[in-house]
């Protein structure tokens, strides 16, 4: 059935832009975490959709509350007040620590980071914005500049004013899978400088510094990353490195944004917010995925002092916060909170980790299993010594095996070697 419908997909490639793949498999029903093809077979869905299943497919408790709405009124734009918007902004504010309680609705991640990227540079009357390698943080106009993953390949001067400095490789180390013994600086996780002590953290800390002073000088807008970094392969930093980034940025008067479209919602099972388990403190949060369990909703809260920089004249979104968005919004926080999925992710992610370290140490190809809570990667390798990324097209092939057993993982990555979870 799996070539069969590659062939369906061929024989419409031809409505399709460039050449967008898509996995063999005509899904057509879900309930929480099993979908079904029009076969009848169930997948377990450990990927929910690019990590925004956040409560589970059709989650029973937001198929009733949208319902409800949807018989009631979709859309006025917002020019006018609506009950279910006043609803949310309360009970999403709720979530997040003071000054952080300003909140603008928007559809996607895309469109959060690029109002968060326009409220850096409004804010602070700078261009500059600094980004980590490997980060993926939107794909329209603007956020592909912030997007560095070499996997994506942007062939537009998207990155003016775009500086992006080396993201902490805790897994292979400063040089690259470069070996202790052959480095000055040691890499190795076995070493005492990883993951997060001593000079391995201070290069990347060092690099960033850098960047910062040479090419952004003191006139810098911003700094833009995620807590884990997501499709770049569940990429963790060194303990600390954020809260001295985010300190050299601050001390230069620029903003900190922290991406939570993959990381929030309890997802980290620690923490509701990822930038909390790292104890800093960003003047900008964006979300999007998980916010609205699949459905177009994203957001960007800020301080009121930042958000007092644009008015209705500088910032318009038709869908932005429609009724059906806010409510299937709410629903969810309700459903997140008594269903305890933030204590879930912590529990499940654990037990998770502690059966996946088995793999790594009974199969070659498990290089790294890393993560935190529900946020979880297995990095494969052609061997355990060199590091060497297995071929994507290897990773692809289990990727396509484990589904073909019933199972949906991601994978990602700046080598696409990495299996998401
Ligand atoms: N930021 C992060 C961290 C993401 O993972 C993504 C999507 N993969 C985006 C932003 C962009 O979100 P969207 O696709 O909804 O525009």
């Amino acid at each position: 059935p799996y070539e069969y419908l590659q062939q369906v997909h061929q024989a419409h490639s031809g409505y399709l832009g460039g050449k967008l793949y898509r996995r063999p498999l005509l899904l057509h029903q879900g309930h929480m975490q099993w979908l079904w093809d029009t076969d009848g077979r169930r997948y377990l869905d450990l990927f929910g959709g690019i990590v925004t299943i956040s409560v589970g497919h059709c989650h029973p408790k937001v198929v009733e509350a949208v319902t409800k709405q949807i018989h009631q009124l979709w859309h006025t734009t917002n020019l006018y007040m609506i009950p279910s918007f006043y609803e949310y902004i309360e009970k999403l504010a709720a979530t997040l620590p003071e000054p952080l309680k300003v909140i603008f609705l928007v559809n996607s991640g895309s469109e959060a980071n690029d109002l968060a990227l326009f409220l850096a540079r409004e804010h602070t009357g700078n261009f500059d914005m600094l980004t980590l390698g490997g980060a993926y943080h939107g794909a329209s106009s603007q956020t592909m500049g912030l997007t560095s993953l070499s996997t994506w390949k942007f062939n537009l001067p998207t990155s003016f004013g775009i500086h992006v400095t080396m993201c902490p490789d805790v897994f292979r180390g400063v040089w690259g899978g470069a070996h202790c013994r052959d480095s000055p600086v040691q890499t190795l996780r076995s070493c005492s400088c990883l993951p997060g002590s001593c000079h391995a953290k201070n290069m990347y800390v060092q690099c960033f510094q850098n960047v910062l002073e040479s090419s952004v000088g003191k006139k810098v807008a911003g700094f833009i990353c995620e807590p884990i970094q997501g499709v770049n392969g569940t990429v963790q930093y060194p303990k600390g490195f954020l809260k001295e980034v985010y300190d050299m940025v601050h001390s230069r008067s620029g903003l900190c944004i922290a991406d939570e479209v993959q990381t929030g919602f309890g997802r980290l099972g620690s923490h509701f917010w990822g930038f909390q388990s790292h104890g800093v403190m960003p003047d900008i949060v964006t979300m999007a995925k998980g916010i609205g369990n699949g459905f177009p909703l994203a957001a960007v809260v800020t301080t009121r002092e930042i958000a007092d920089n644009i008015g209705q004249a500088k910032h318009f979104n038709t869908f932005g916060g429609n009724p059906l968005s806010c409510t299937v919004g709410s629903a969810v926080l309700d459903v997140i909170d008594e269903d305890g999925t933030q204590a879930c992710s912590a529990e499940m992610g654990t037990r998770l980790m502690q059966a996946l370290a088995k793999l790594r140490e009974e199969f070659w190809v498990v290089g790294d299993v890393r993560g935190k809570g529900l946020m979880i990667g297995l990095e494969l390798v052609t061997d355990k010594e060199s590091r060497t990324p297995l071929p994507r097209e290897e990773v692809a092939g289990i990727a396509q095996d484990v589904m073909e057993a019933g199972v949906l993982l991601g994978t990602g990555g700046n080598h696409n070697n990495t299996l998401r979870i």
